[in-house]
């Protein structure tokens, strides 16, 4: 089933107390693509870089089952460049540098053949331009799914309100959910946001795991596969979200039972992201590498 995702492309530097990246590939999208491409034979992809951008990472993607057709290639611009530095738990970064670039002046323009996507997944990325992906679509996907981060939560607050009304999923961390419903109780956050207009919600608690939050009310956690070594949790949440896409529309069902399978999924995948610096752990993944590690989860709370 068709999943179009829109986000980032980017290089990233990254400082972990495991070591240094100057600029590695990076982004929201990239992510997302990588991880959703294990489940669906095409992920289409809408984003840009800069002329910079380097054909190697491009051919990576289109390995990784990401059309590039959506992909703008600014020759004369520079690619979206973000540097952050992880605290020595690892569970919060500061953001050193933000680099638009190409960003700055974005429009998404969605190829024909992505217009009637079954699954969308609108990435971190400025609401406005979410909106504008929206608006492009020649029909309304079956789900659409968002991420989003606690820096839409000011300026940009009310078009953030706007994309929210017209989301099914959203999926966000603790600290943002907190920040976006002025709750500091997950279960009142959750459902303060289900009335800005998502009906499903992911709260994701980083090595905590995740809460899911249902149409009905109905609530399922999936703990996060405790690792001896967290290199680089860069990604994390977008390759979590590329589990949870790639795996509803490989399946095309978005009942509650298979959002929970989704989930599991999508714990599965971000417990890779994080084992090495960028998307290196993502790429050589295998459907059996990936079989047993979600295995290896679910042991984690089986009492049979
Ligand atoms: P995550 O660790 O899941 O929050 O995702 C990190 C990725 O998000 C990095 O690869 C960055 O390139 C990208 N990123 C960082 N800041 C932004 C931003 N303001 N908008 C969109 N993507 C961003």
């Amino acid at each position: 089933m068709s999943l179009l995702i829109v986000g980032t492309v980017a290089f990233d530097g990254l400082e972990t107390p495991f070591g240094v990246r100057e600029s590695i590939l990076g982004g929201s999208a990239t992510y997302i693509g990588i991880s959703a491409g294990y489940f669906v034979d095409k992920v289409n992809l809408v984003s840009v870089v800069g002329g910079d951008f380097p054909e190697a990472d491009i051919e990576l993607l289109k390995e990784k089952n990401i059309d590039t057709e959506g992909l703008q290639i600014i020759k004369e611009g520079k690619t979206f460049f973000w540097k952050g530095k992880y605290h020595n738990d690892m569970n919060s970064r500061d953001t050193l540098e933000t680099q638009l670039n190409v960003l700055e002046s974005f429009d998404p323009l969605i190829p024909e053949n992505y217009k009637d996507c079954k699954y969308l997944m609108l990435g971190n990325l400025v609401p406005s331009i979410q909106l504008k992906v929206l608006e492009q679509l020649t029909q309304r996907p079956k789900l659409v799914a968002m991420d989003t981060m606690n820096l839409w939560m000011g300026a940009t607050m009310d078009d953030l309100k706007k994309m929210l009304k017209r989301v099914d999923l959203l999926t966000i961390n603790d600290e943002e959910a907190r920040q976006l419903s002025e709750e500091n109780n997950l279960i009142k956050a959750a459902e303060k946001i289900k009335t800005m207009g998502p009906s499903t919600l992911i709260i994701k608690k980083g090595e905590h795991g995740a809460l899911l939050f249902g149409k009905e009310q109905e609530i399922f956690f999936t703990p996060a596969l405790p690792l001896q070594e967290v290199v680089d949790p860069t990604g994390a949440g977008d390759t979590f979200a590329g589990g949870l896409m790639g795996h509803l529309s490989q399946t095309d069902d978005i009942s509650f039972s298979n959002i929970k399978r989704a989930l599991v999924y999508a714990s599965t995948m971000a417990s890779f992201c994080v084992q090495k610096f960028g998307p290196e752990a993502l790429v050589g993944l295998s459907s059996e590498v990936i079989e047993s590690r979600k295995n290896e989860l679910l042991s984690l709370t089986d009492l049979s």
